[in-house]
């Protein structure tokens, strides 16, 4: 089981100086987890180490393949008002 990064990764280069096995590495488009290394840092943090700096909701999900920062999460946003106010800026 790993953790994955994807699309809207914006390879801000936080997470990989901290990644215990060293399995995340500079790639384009994005960073890149390589699943044959993680070990969602089990024996070495209670909580994956990407996850918890990651400054970007949503772009690392969890080995179920669930967002590990959902959206709202680190904003404090509610989806639901990000789209109201989204809709509300493109309507104008
Ligand atoms: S969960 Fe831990 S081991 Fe896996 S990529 Fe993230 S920092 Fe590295
Ligand atoms: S911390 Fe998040 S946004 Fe930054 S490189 Fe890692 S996955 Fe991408």
């Amino acid at each position: 089981m790993a953790y994955e990064i994807i699309d809207s990764c914006v390879n801000c280069w936080a997470c990989e100086p901290l990644c215990p096995s060293q399995a995340i590495s500079e790639q384009r488009p994005h960073f890149r987890i390589d699943a044959k290394k993680c070990t969602e840092c089990e024996g070495d943090y209670a909580d994956p180490q990407c996850v918890s700096i990651c400054p970007i909701e949503g772009a690392i999900l969890n080995p179920f393949g669930e967002a590990a920062n959902p959206p709202g999460s680190l904003t404090g946003i509610q989806p639901e008002r990000m789209a109201q106010v989204m809709a509300e800026i493109q309507a104008r």
